[in-house]
C-alpha cells in the first residue's frame, strides 16, 4: 500500500500539452478513478504514475519515493488494461503465475499466491482452463489475478472493463469495489465512463484538456461540482443549464425567472451567469410540494416523454419553441429535461407548468466558469473549494 502524489506534472508533446500542472494527492488505499472525455489526459497521466511515459516537468512520488525517472519494473506497481493479453497456450495457474516464474520465485510460494490470487476474483476451481475456454469476465478476471499476485503498493487500471457487454461491467464493477475492500490496496482507475466513475471510487478526479476540474468524492462533484464542467460532465443525464443574468432579485433568462436574494452571490447584478438545474430538480406542479423551495412557475409544453420504469424523462419547450415541434434538444435556453415519477399523468403535447427547487439550482459564472452557489435558497454564498481537497 502507498500514497501516490504528483505535484506539478506536466506532459507536453511537440504541439499538445497533455497533461498541465496536474496535483494530486492520492492517500494510502484509497480508491480514485480519473475521469473525462476522450482526450483530457487520463491516459498519460496514468502512464506517468506507471513510469510508462516522462514528464516535462513535476514529480510523482510513490510511498515515500520520488520514482519520477524510475522504470515501471522498480515502482511497486501492477498495470490492468482494457485489452486483456492472456497467453493463449497457457492455463490460468500458469498465465497467474507467469511473472512470478521469471522472477523465479519458489515453487510454494508461487502456489500461495496463484491460490490466493484465485480465490480472490473468484476462479478457484479453474487453475486448469485455457483462455479460450472461458467468458470475457473470467479473462478479466485470471488479468487482474495476475496483477494481484505481484502484491504490488498500487493497481494501475486503464479501461479494464471497457471491451465487456454491459451487463458484466455492472457486474466486475461490484467486484473491484470487493477486491478493492479485501485488499485496501491503492487503486488508481482510468474511464470515461462518470457511471464507473461515481459507484467505485473513493474520489474522483475529473480532467478536462488536461487540467485537473476536480478532485472530490463522488457525490461532492454531483451534488457541488466545482464549475460548469464538472456539472455537466458528472450526472446522466445531464444537468440543465440555462444562460442569463444575475439581477438585484434573482436570475433573469429569455424564457424564465427565479426570484431569490442575491446579496449571496459573488457578481454584481447585471453580470452574466449560467443557471444549472439537475432533471430530477425540476418538479411538475402536480409534484411541487415534493421540491424544497420551489420557484415561481414556469410554463412549457411537453415535446417528448422517456418513460424509464423507474422515472419518466421529459423534454420541455420554453417560451416561443414550445408549440413549433422542434423540441428534444436540452442543451438550448429555450428546453428543459426533467425526470418525474412514473406515477405522474404528464403526456406529450401538454401544456404544463414547472418550478426549480432553489435548494439545487447552481449558479455558474459567464466569466470564468467556476461555479458561484450551490442552492440559492440555503446561500451558502461561495461555491466549495473548486480544486482543493475535501475537508475532512
Ligand atoms: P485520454 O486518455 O483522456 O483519452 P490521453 O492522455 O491519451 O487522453 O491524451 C491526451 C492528449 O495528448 C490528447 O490530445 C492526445 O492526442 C495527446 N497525446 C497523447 N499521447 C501522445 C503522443 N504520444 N504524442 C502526441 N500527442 C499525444
Amino acid at each position: 500500500m502507498a500514497r501516490v502524489q504528483l505535484t506539478d506534472v506536466t506532459k507536453r508533446y511537440e504541439d499538445v500539452t497533455a497533461v498541465d500542472e496536474m496535483n494530486l494527492d492520492i492517500r494510502d488505499g484509497e480508491f480514485i478513478t480519473l475521469v473525462g472525455p476522450s482526450g483530457c489526459g487520463k491516459s498519460t497521466t496514468m502512464e506517468m504514475i506507471a513510469g510508462l511515459t516522462k514528464p516535462s516537468d513535476g514529480t510523482v512520488t510513490i510511498g515515500e519515493r520520488d520514482v519520477t525517472t524510475l522504470p515501471p519494473k522498480d515502482r511497486g506497481i501492477s498495470m490492468v488494461f482494457q485489452n486483456i493479453a492472456l497467453f493463449p497456450h497457457m492455463d490460468v495457474y500458469d498465465n497467474i503465475s507467469f511473472g512470478l516464474r521469471l522472477r523465479n520465485y519458489e515453487k510454494g510460494e508461487i502456489d500461495r499466491r496463484v491460490e490466493d490470487a484465485a480465490s480472490i476474483v473468484q476462479m478457484e476451481g479453474m487453475l486448469d482452463r485455457m483462455p479460450d475456454e472461458m467468458s470475457g469476465g473470467q479473462r478479466q478476471r485470471v488479468a487482474i489475478a495476475r496483477a494481484i499476485v505481484r502484491e504490488p503498493d498500487v493497481f494501475l487500471m486503464d479501461e479494464p472493463l471497457a471491451n465487456l457487454d454491459a451487463k458484466l461491467r455492472v457486474h466486475m464493477r461490484t467486484e473491484l469495489q470487493r477486491l478493492h475492500q479485501e485488499l485496501e490496496t491503492t487503486i488508481v482507475y482510468v474511464t470515461h465512463d462518470q457511471a464507473e466513475a461515481m459507484t467505485m471510487s473513493d474520489r474522483i478526479a475529473v480532467l478536462n484538456r488536461g487540467e485537473l476540474q476536480q478532485f472530490a468524492a463522488p457525490l461532492t462533484c454531483y451534488n457541488e461540482p466545482a464549475n460548469e464542467f464538472v456539472a455537466g460532465f458528472i450526472g446522466s443525464p445531464a444537468m440543465n443549464f440555462t444562460n442569463g443574468d444575475i439581477t438585484a432579485s434573482g436570475f433573469s433568462s429569455t424564457h424564465y425567472d427565479a426570484s431569490f436574494p442575491t446579496e449571496g452571490v459573488a457578481v454584481a447584478p447585471g453580470n452574466p451567469v449560467t443557471l444549472g438545474v439537475r432533471p430530477e430538480d425540476v418538479y411538475p406542479e402536480e409534484f411541487i410540494e415534493d421540491a424544497v423551495d420551489p420557484t415561481e412557475l414556469i410554463g412549457a409544453e411537453v415535446d417528448v416523454l422517456e418513460p424509464m420504469g423507474d422515472e419518466i424523462f421529459v423534454y420541455l419547450m420554453l417560451g416561443e419553441k414550445a408549440g413549433s415541434g422542434m423540441g428534444g434538444d436540452v442543451s438550448g435556453d429555450d428546453s428543459l429535461l426533467m425526470s418525474v415519477s412514473p406515477d405522474s399523468t404528464i403526456a406529450e403535447g401538454d401544456r404544463v407548468e414547472v418550478a426549480l427547487d432553489r435548494a439545487k439550482i447552481h449558479l455558474f459564472d459567464d466569466a470564468t466558469g467556476e461555479a458561484l452557489v450551490h442552492g440559492v435558497s440555503r446561500r451558502t454564498g461561495a461555491a466549495t473549494d473548486a480544486r482543493g481537497e475535501e475537508a475532512e
